[in-house]
C-alpha cells in the first residue's frame, strides 16, 4: 500500500442560476493539489503555504480526513498537503476542491473503493468548516467533474457530461471576502418565495438539464435565468448589474453569481467572441471601481490521482 497520494480537483460553480445547492460544474479553471500521507504519530497535521486555516477542525480537507478516519476506524496519523490553485472565497468552489481532493486520497490511500454518493458525502462533510451547513453542489462537482444534479435524503447524485462547446468567462473581482461568506450570503435569501418565480425557476432549471442531456450549450447558456437568489444575493455584488449588462451586450447567453459569489460567471460557446465577453465584464466591474480578473474556461473531469 502506498503511504502517500496526491490528488489534483478543480474548481466548480455551483447553482447554475436556478439550481441553488442542486446544480454544480466542474471548471477547468484552477486546481488543488492535495497530498495525504500516512504518519507514524497519531492526528492530523495540515501543511500549506496558502492563507487557509491549517487547524483540522477549521481546514475543509481536515475535516474529511477526520470524518474518513473515524469511519473507517483506521488507526494511523494523517499529514496533508495542501497547495491551493483555487483561489478561496470567490465563489470558484475553493473550500470544495481540498475537500474532494482529500476524500479521493483518502480513499485510495486505504484502498476503501468508495462509490461515487460516499465519496460526495465525505467530502460534503468538509464544507461545514465553511459555509456552516453541510451543501454537495460544489464538492460533487469537484469529484465527479461535468456537471452534476445533487438529490438529499438519500444522497444520489447523477452527473453528465457537459457538451463540448460549452465555454465559460468568469470574473473574479478584487474584493475583501468577509469571512463566513457563504455563511453571510445564504442569510440573505428569501425564506418566503412567491409562487410563480418558484415555477419560473423550476422551468429554466429542468430547460438545463436537457441542454446539458442533449448537448445544446446554447440551451444551457440561455436558461441561466434565476428570479430568486440573484436577485437577493446581486447587491452584494458591487458593479454586477453592469457585468451582467455588458456581458450579454458582448454576445453571452446568460450570467450569473458563481456560487455565493462575487465571481460573476458568463455562459457561451466555442464560437463567441470569448476575449470581447472578458473585457466587457471587467468593464462592468470598472464602472464601480472594482478591478477584476477573467478567466475563460471549459468544463472538466473530477478529482484525479496525480501520484503515488
Ligand atoms: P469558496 O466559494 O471559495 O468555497 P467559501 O467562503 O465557501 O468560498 O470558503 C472559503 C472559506 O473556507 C475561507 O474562509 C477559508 O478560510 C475556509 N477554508 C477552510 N479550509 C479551506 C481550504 N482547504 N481551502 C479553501 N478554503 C478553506
Amino acid at each position: 500500500m502506498a503511504n502517500s497520494v496526491t490528488v489534483r480537483a478543480p474548481s466548480s460553480t455551483a447553482n447554475l442560476g436556478p439550481g441553488f445547492d442542486v446544480f454544480g460544474l466542474a471548471l477547468d479553471a484552477f486546481f488543488d493539489e492535495v497530498r495525504l500521507s500516512k504518519r507514524k504519530e497519531k492526528g492530523i497535521k495540515i501543511i500549506s503555504k496558502d492563507p487557509i486555516p491549517v487547524n483540522p477542525t477549521k481546514n475543509t480537507a481536515g475535516l474529511v480526513v477526520k470524518a474518513m478516519l473515524n469511519k473507517f476506524k483506521v488507526n494511523s496519523g494523517i499529514e496533508i498537503k495542501i497547495k491551493k490553485g483555487v483561489p478561496a472565497g470567490f465563489g470558484m468552489g475553493s473550500s470544495a476542491a481540498s475537500a474532494a481532493g482529500a476524500a479521493v486520497a483518502f480513499d485510495e490511500l486505504f484502498k476503501l473503493k468508495l462509490g461515487p454518493n460516499e465519496l460526495v458525502k465525505f467530502a460534503g462533510m468538509g464544507e461545514k468548516a465553511s459555509a456552516g451547513t453541510i451543501h454537495y453542489d460544489n464538492v460533487s462537482a469537484s469529484v465527479l467533474g461535468g456537471f452534476v444534479i445533487v438529490r438529499t435524503e438519500p444522497l444520489d447524485v447523477i452527473q453528465i457530461d457537459p457538451p463540448k462547446d460549452l465555454v465559460l468567462c468568469i470574473a473574479i473581482p478584487k474584493l475583501k471576502v468577509p469571512e463566513k461568506k457563504t455563511k453571510v450570503s445564504r442569510s440573505v435569501i428569501p425564506k418566503k418565495i412567491e409562487h410563480a418565480a418558484k415555477i419560473r425557476n423550476q422551468q429554466h432549471a429542468a430547460a438545463i438539464i436537457v441542454g446539458f442531456l442533449t448537448k445544446d450549450s446554447r440551451r444551457i447558456g440561455e436558461s441561466v435565468i434565476d428570479e430568486i437568489v440573484e436577485p437577493a444575493r446581486k447587491h452584494m455584488i458591487p458593479g454586477f448589474s453592469h457585468v451582467k449588462k455588458n456581458a450579454l451586450a458582448s454576445g453571452a447567453l446568460g450570467v450569473t453569481i458563481s456560487g455565493a459569489g462575487p465571481s460573476v460567471i458568463a455562459f457561451a460557446t466555442k464560437s463567441s467572441n470569448l476575449k470581447r465577453i472578458a473585457s466587457s465584464m471587467k468593464k462592468g466591474f470598472s464602472k464601480a471601481k472594482i478591478s477584476s480578473e477573467t478567466v475563460i474556461c471549459r468544463p472538466t473531469k473530477g478529482a484525479r490521482i496525480i501520484k503515488k
